[in-house]
């Protein structure tokens, strides 16, 4: 396993998962523009450095946590001139299936290794290493990086060659928009037909409507208790993250001309509650919509 890793991204996502390579035991250096971010890794262990250059020297493994791909590639592109041949790059941020293979290419192109490892389950699986890994990239590769999303995460599923955790992703997140949109419908439905949200949270988390979206993250406060509309629809997952992920999404689609018409429609849909204001809430608050409760919105 290799000892030392740089950890560039120390964000909501990237501070919490270095710390727990700390925990494990790794020698962790790390990297980013913001102070409040910086602040914290050093609080959790990471040695934070003053430049790209000077945190990454000699780490054997490097990995990215970033807003998009316009960072990732930025980055990555400076990693290459920086790195020795044969170090290992993983980049864990959602972005578009030809941005990470284009970071395949530069990692190739300079002599090093690489993985697509986007995640699933949010911040609150980032702190608790519980997140689920969808890796793309050679088997020889995965095998090399496993050991080290294991001590983040409690899964990795290698879902093929490079670009192939990022197509995973988009397509888990726009069925998970698409289940959202049609779940708030459902609820604010209901609620006009008299029925009570755990009559229905009842009947459909235990038959053929049943989705995380209603046992987990179900949009009414009352029959999941720790679901964010107990909390005001603090997230959990923001709906400007949904919204990015939907518009990734498409982006794909178009790309190969796939029909997707629902996750289309869900984008819109995303787009309109962010320009309404409510990009920083949990996705779930979408409900709001077919309530009419979206500020400036009564449809
Ligand atoms: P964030 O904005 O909290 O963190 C990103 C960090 O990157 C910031 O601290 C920023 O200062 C730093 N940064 C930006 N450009 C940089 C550069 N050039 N060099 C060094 N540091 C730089 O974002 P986040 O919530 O941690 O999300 C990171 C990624 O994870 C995104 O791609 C997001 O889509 C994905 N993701 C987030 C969640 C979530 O619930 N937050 C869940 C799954 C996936």
């Amino acid at each position: 396993m290799s000892a030392r890793i740089a950890f560039v991204g120390l964000g909501n996502m990237g501070g919490p998962m270095a710390a727990n390579l700390v925990k494990a035991g790794f020698e962790v250096s790390g990297f980013d523009l913001a102070p409040a971010s910086q602040e914290v890794a050093a609080r959790n262990g990471v040695r934070v450095g003053a430049t790209l250059a000077e945190t990454v020297a000699g780490a054997e493994t490097i990995m990215t946590m970033l807003p998009a791909g316009k960072q990732v590639l930025s980055v990555w592109t400076e990693l290459a001139s920086l790195v020795a041949a044969g170090t290992l790059l993983i980049d864990c941020s959602t972005i578009d299936v030809a941005g990470a293979r284009k970071a395949h290419g530069l990692a190739s192109d300079a002599d090093c290794v690489s993985l697509d490892a986007p995640v699933s389950g949010g911040t609150v699986g980032a702190a608790a290493a519980t997140l689920t890994f969808m890796v793309g990239g050679s088997e020889e590769v995965f095998a090399r990086g496993a050991p080290i999303l294991g001590r983040m995460g409690s899964r990795a599923i290698h879902c093929g060659d490079a670009g192939s955790g990022q197509a995973a992703k988009i397509c888990n997140n726009m069925i998970l928009g698409v289940t959202m949109a049609g779940v708030a419908e459902a609820f604010v439905l209901a609620e006009k037909l008299g029925l009570s949200h755990q009559a229905l949270f009842d009947v459909t988390s235990t038959s053929s409507g049943q989705c995380w979206s209603i046992t987990t993250n179900c949009p009414v406060p009352g029959p999941v208790p720790a679901s964010p509309a107990n909390k005001g629809y603090k997230p959990g997952f923001a709906a400007a993250l949904m919204l990015k992920d939907l518009s990734l999404a498409q982006d794909a689609a178009n790309s190969v001309g796939a029909v997707t018409p629902l996750g289309a429609q869900a984008m819109q849909l995303f787009r309109l509650f962010n320009s309404l204001g409510h990009g920083e809430s949990d996705f779930s608050a979408i409900i709001k919509l077919w309530r009419g409760e979206a500020e400036g919105n009564r449809i």
